[in-house]
């Protein structure tokens, strides 16, 4: 697509299904329907088809990871600026009308917000919501695992930086690798399939397990990815003693398993992570699907498919800028659907073409405030 017909792509509203007012955007059933593809698509200037939508459902977490918030953690907003779940609800299914296919839900820890179950069962029932995912901390997944899978959710992202259980306590700062393991084993017994490993790559923290994080994927039949640590919620805890490029973590990995690039590595759409498929060298048998995201040292930004919700209605249309649009104020304004849809179209238009991450001036805010 030319950056022209781009320009004109996102001009959304005029007819049905833009002509819905915000009171008439109820549920309707809980089938999950396949949409054709939408001509209101979100393309932006870069000509980048804007299809996954993160929604942050919460600022509050139960963990201090030190990569993400400070350790007397960071502030929250009050509980009234938060999106309620029906305006969560009606924003989804304005994205969804926008070609947005794919929902991750998302936090601070988005488990804690309380009757998540619910949230997920609302999302999962509107039509054209083809990919329900969630990314968690697992620490609330072993009662949660269940109903969340009966409520619909498709898939899960668990973030697990390391095995030692003393290290663990001491990168998650509150947190307790025993009930993660808990959880994953849960989320196993309830049918969780795809189920994706987050480990944050640490230098002098967990950087001499990569192999061992590897081995463990593997055997469970998770998909690993490893994200390059970025300079976001930054507690003075960022920088090159903590920080390990990609490469490095693919040269250590090469040791023991033979990485072959996917045929979906780095394709537009496909996201950032960039996938492998490893073979352990000592035995053939033992598989792992790998999932490299290289943030910083090698910006990704040209594939970038992503929106972003935050807690208080937000629109944020890049992880590295804090967007400006509130579209938790235009519904409580009382606007239409038809004006929600174009703001956001036209927000997205201003989509930055790529972060600004800058190790010099490192981003303050929290990582749990973005949803990652
Ligand atoms: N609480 C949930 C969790 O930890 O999975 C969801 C929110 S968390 C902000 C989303 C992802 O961002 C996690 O996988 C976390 O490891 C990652 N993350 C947090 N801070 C980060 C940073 N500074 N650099 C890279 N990834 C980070
Ligand atoms: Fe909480 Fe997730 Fe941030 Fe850790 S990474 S502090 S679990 S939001």
């Amino acid at each position: 697509m030319t950056i022209q017909s781009a320009c004109s792509a996102p001009v959304v509203g005029s007819q049905p299904p833009a002509q819905l007012a915000l009171s008439q955007l109820r549920l309707a059933g809980s089938a999950r329907t396949t949409v054709p593809p939408n001509p209101f698509s979100l393309v932006d200037l870069q000509a980048r088809r804007v299809e996954y939508l993160r929604v942050s459902v919460t600022d509050r977490c139960n963990y201090r990871c030190s990569y993400c918030m400070p350790a007397e953690g960071a502030s929250v907003v009050p509980r009234l600026d938060l999106l309620n779940f029906d305006e969560i609800t009606t924003l989804v299914r304005l994205f969804v009308d926008l070609g947005i296919r794919k929902v991750r839900i998302t936090g601070g820890e988005p488990l804690v917000r309380r009757d998540i179950v619910r949230l997920v069962g609302q999302i999962a029932a509107i039509p054209g919501v083809q990919d329900l995912s969630m990314t968690t901390n697992g620490h609330l997944l072993a009662d949660l695992a269940k109903p969340l899978r009966q409520a619909g959710l498709q898939r899960l992202n668990v973030s697990i930086d390391t095995l030692d259980a003393q290290r663990f306590a001491i990168v998650t700062r509150q947190g307790s690798l025993a009930a993660v393991l808990r959880g994953l084993q849960a989320a196993d017994a309830a049918g969780f399939t795809h189920t994706k490993l987050n480990a944050v790559v640490l230098r002098g923290l967990n950087d001499d397990e990569l192999v061992a994080l590897a081995d463990f994927a593997s055997d469970r039949g998770y998909i690993l990815r490893f994200i390059e640590y970025m300079p976001i919620g930054v507690d003075n805890f960022w920088g090159p003693e903590t920080f390990l490029p990609i490469a490095q973590v693919r040269e250590q990995l090469a040791t023991a398993w033979q990485l072959t690039a996917q045929d979906d590595h780095g394709l537009p759409g496909g996201g950032p992570a960039r996938y492998w498929t490893a073979v352990r060298r000592d035995n053939p048998a033992r598989t792992l699907r790998l999932g490299l995201i290289a943030a910083v040292s090698e910006k990704f930004c040209q594939l970038c498919n992503r929106v972003r919700l935050s807690p208080t209605g937000t629109l944020r249309e890049c992880l590295s800028t804090a967007g400006s649009l509130s579209l938790r104020d235009l519904l409580r304004g009382g606007q239409s659907g038809t004006v929600v849809r174009n703001a956001i179209a036209a927000a997205l238009l201003g989509k930055v073409d790529g972060h600004r991450f800058d190790q010099a001036q490192p981003t303050l805010e929290s990582m749990s405030a973005i949803g990652g």
